[in-house]
């Protein structure tokens, strides 16, 4: 029997995103009230609910207008987090169009396969990434001009094409039109191979936000808290919002609760206790390596924290010995959620009133769940197996790839999501393992066909695999090569050299942080699978020998 969520059922409202987010805020008090007040803040720049709503309306029609944008068209943007961000992306919905998130970060090669596989019109970006995202424009084959590749800050800058000027506003109405229409394609490698692009309709996303809402309105340790509050509460944005985390739980979500956020480009935990001492904030959606820097690193004892009401942790899993840990010494509830791009992402979450150590969470409101065997029989509660769940936050499917969307999702809508656990007898899931072969450093994906289709392109390696080991000190899994050196390539300084070789083509996160291990032959199937268990067991023998 599937397990349902213990939660009351919501109705989703139908309705595109940007619609609901600007009437959601208008809804709230303080910006419903005081539109002018700081709404997004960030290092010496603010922006008020008021000008973000001006602001995204001109550029909505500088896009259409200037840059022609059209309804169905897809805008990547390729950004780092500041103020405008929501700017460009609701203004871009507002035509009807389609947003893709790109890291900021990634090569010219991991750009491409991005413009090449959504087949972008165009580009926002930042003045010192545009070399790089014309090389991807190039090694693409794209025929987006220079001209509209737009930046917040150098030559060309979206801000010059903002105008007064009418524009088609595409309004999404019915549960149709808000199911079919795609507001965001986000990059994952889903259960295996390269990263492919997730699909989520305006519906997925308004969806994942009203059922983060409802969640955290039931709970009675946060309404009490939040209740209390007189100043508007401000709250920490630190992960990226490229990544569907960062872009549902604290782009969206946090902005519709009417709470401000104070958003860092990029972390440092000694600049994140100062934001948080200074802006007394409330909340943050944090990662497991953050969580363990809160709770170890001597620099936090200089700052008062205390404002904090609760934190939570996604993306990665969180051990419970640190969780208890990190509650305990830093005296605010360490909750846990658990999603997935292709669920916009919120499945799971751990509510502040009732923490259970180590577990992902209940189920938030109109979610199911079936937890599966590997011949596909579900399971009791209690009982390890595959989970899968259904609910309107996830995805359409696959871009472009419908081979992997029938792997992923079934006939009865549920979402197969390669992660291992049960759920107990009271609704609370746990994550013990994960089939699938992706590999999680800090809360990024590295999908390790990516690295081992790009390490047989070294000329002194003839196979390669790649897995993830988990290291307790970042907490954090990393990866680890394997490559079988070509008889005739010279072994001397071999790893160095692929060492670096590698780091020019792939982003910071993706290098091979868990080293580089010279082997005889990469297990395999008799199917010519790469059997990544047994190396991920000799690695744990290895370790437990140590
Ligand atoms: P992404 O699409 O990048 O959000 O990655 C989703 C994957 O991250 C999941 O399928 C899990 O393997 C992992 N993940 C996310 N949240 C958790 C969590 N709380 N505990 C364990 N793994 C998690």
């Amino acid at each position: 029997m599937p397990v349902s969520s213990t939660y009351q059922r919501l109705d989703v409202p139908n309705v595109d995103l940007p619609s609901y987010f600007f009437g959601t805020v208008k809804k709230q008090t303080v910006y419903g009230q005081k539109p002018h007040l700081p709404f997004l803040i960030s290092e010496s720049k603010t922006l008020s609910f008021a000008d973000l709503e001006k602001l995204t309306h001109g550029i909505a029609s500088g896009l259409f207008n200037s840059a022609g944008l059209k309804k169905g068209d897809t805008l990547l943007v390729v950004l780092p987090n500041n103020i405008y961000y929501p700017a460009v992306t609701l203004a871009t919905q507002m035509v009807g169009a389609v947003v893709s998130t790109a890291n900021p970060l990634y090569t010219a090669r991991e750009l491409a396969h991005q413009i090449e596989l959504t087949g972008a019109k165009m580009v926002v970006s930042i003045d010192a990434k545009v070399p790089v995202v014309k090389e991807a424009v190039r090694l693409a084959n794209s025929p987006i001009p220079d001209s509209l590749i737009f930046t917040l800050d150098g030559t060309n800058r979206i801000f010059d094409i903002i105008s007064p000027k009418p524009f088609p506003r595409v309004y999404l109405r019915t549960e149709e039109e808000t199911a079919s229409a795609l507001s965001f394609i986000v990059f994952s490698s889903g259960t295996s191979g390269k990263p492919k692009g997730v699909m989520l309709s305006h519906r997925n996303i308004v969806s994942n936000i009203v059922q983060n809402m409802s969640f955290e309105d039931a709970d009675e340790y946060l309404t009490a808290r939040f209740s209390g509050i007189e100043e508007t509460p401000h709250m920490i944005a630190v992960l990226p919002f490229f990544h569907i985390y960062g872009l549902t739980c604290i782009l969206h979500l946090q902005l519709c609760q009417g709470r401000p956020l104070v958003i860092m480009p990029q972390f440092d935990l000694e600049k994140f206790c100062q934001l948080v001492q200074q802006y007394r904030c409330r909340a943050a959606h944090l990662v497991p390596p953050i969580i363990l820097g809160l709770t170890k690193s001597p620099i936090v004892k200089k700052y008062d924290l205390s404002s904090f009401i609760f934190v939570n942790s996604g993306a990665a899993p969180l051990t419970k010995e640190l969780q208890q840990e990190a509650q305990k010494v830093l005296g605010f509830p360490i909750c846990q959620g658990y999603g997935l791009s292709e669920s916009s992402p919120a499945i799971t979450r751990v509510p502040p009133s009732n923490v259970v150590y180590g577990s992902s969470g209940r189920l938030v409101p109109n979610m199911e769940a079936k937890v599966i065997d590997d011949d596909g029989k579900e399971v009791g509660p209690g009982e390890v197996g595959e989970l899968c769940y259904r609910g309107p936050n996830i995805m359409l499917g696959y871009l472009k790839n419908p081979a992997a969307t029938a792997e992923t999702l079934d006939s009865e809508g549920y979402l197969h999501t390669g992660d291992v656990g049960y759920i107990d007898k009271d609704g609370y899931n746990f994550i013990t393992d994960r089939k699938k072969e992706l590999i999680k450093y800090k809360g990024f994906q590295i999908p390790p066909a990516e690295l081992e289709g790009l390490l047989v392109d070294h000329p002194a390696i003839l196979d390669s695999a790649v897995i993830g080991i988990y290291d307790d000190v970042q907490a954090t899994e990393v990866p680890k090569g394997f490559v079988v050196i070509k008889p005739d390539a010279s072994k001397s300084g071999v790893v160095d050299e692929i060492h670096s070789w590698l780091n020019s083509r792939v982003t910071h996160y993706k290098r091979l942080r868990g080293g580089i291990e010279v082997i005889d032959a990469i297990p395999k199937s008799a199917t010519g699978k790469i059997l990544r268990r047994i190396l991920k067991e000799r690695e744990s023998q290895k370790r437990k020998a140590k």
